[in-house]
């Protein structure tokens, strides 16, 4: 039956409009070995939208990655409901993309095998993966390495066969926990402009983790502060400085330096 509704209804509309990733008054406590509880997280609430970039930042040890965790299934929650596309969340979704802090690369495969890796395991032919992976090499700056090997390549390198890894897999959804945090001030700015120039291109939705402020500030659309433990969240930050954003020039932005003094302010009291 040919549908009649004008556009911006019905079910198409529906599935925009229902957050990528919804967390429902979630707790989670871990109960160790010798039976003592730890409550990781407490009553947090948070709906990430269709293309939205959130950061959560908080000291170590408030609950940012068991957050992720829970968005991967990973971890369940002790009481609450994570979502993924309005379902409640079974196991590893292959929408979802992840960036850590460590390297995720076989160092056995060359950088080409490497970001081809994605596309063959979701059963594309060698010829289409390999064709595909020397698009995203070239993408991330790294055309003339697609023959080097993981450990010939420079840390900042290595970050660009990650994102390449990732992003040729074209993630609804991307989780990133502190995947800059091991570079040099430079390196990691360059990957940070990097990151927002793929992420500008695909829609898709990102969950960022960490504990620097002003990356959170520079990169998101809001900011999830979280408290030390048990990890509840303090508040939330709409960041509405304009895009797109260039990193070196965006901290230096008035309204940047507004908002951080703002949320060091409240982060004090
Ligand atoms: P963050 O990413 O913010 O540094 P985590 O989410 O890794 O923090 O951990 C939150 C808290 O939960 C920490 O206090 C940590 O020690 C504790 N924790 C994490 N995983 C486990 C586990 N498997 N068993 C017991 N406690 C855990």
């Amino acid at each position: 039956m040919k549908n009649d509704l004008p556009a911006g209804t019905g079910a198409a509309a529906d599935a925009a409009a229902t957050p990528a990733i919804e967390f429902k008054d979630v707790s989670l406590r871990f109960i160790s070995q010798d039976g003592n509880a730890t409550v990781a997280l407490r009553n947090f609430s948070m709906a990430v939208a269709r293309g939205e970039f959130v950061a959560i930042v908080g000291p170590t040890g408030c609950g940012k990655s068991t957050t992720l965790n829970m968005i991967t299934g990973l971890l369940n929650p002790t009481v609450g409901s994570v979502e993924v596309m309005g379902q409640p969340v079974k196991g590893i979704d292959p929408r979802i993309g992840f960036v850590f802090q460590a390297d995720a690369v076989f160092p056995w495969r060359s950088v080409r095998n490497n970001v081809a890796a994605g596309p063959l395991f979701r059963g594309k032919s060698k010829k289409d993966a390999l064709a595909l992976a020397d698009e995203w090499i070239e993408k991330v700056g790294l055309a003339k390495f697609g023959d080097h090997y993981p450990h010939q390549l420079s840390g900042g390198m290595r970050k660009r066969v990650a994102l390449a890894q990732t992003f040729i897999n074209n993630p609804e959804i991307l989780l990133m926990d502190e995947p800059f945090s091991a570079l040099d001030m430079q390196t990691r700015t360059m990957m940070q402009d990097e990151l927002l120039q793929l992420w500008g291109s695909t829609g898709g939705s990102v969950v960022f983790i960490t504990h620097d402020l002003e990356e959170a500030i520079a990169l998101a659309d809001r900011v999830f502060v979280l408290s030390a433990r048990p990890g509840t969240l303090k508040r939330v930050y709409e960041i509405d400085l304009p895009r797109p954003r260039v990193m070196s020039e965006v901290r230096y932005d008035p309204g940047f330096v507004e908002l951080s003094k703002k949320i060091w302010e409240d982060l004090k009291n």
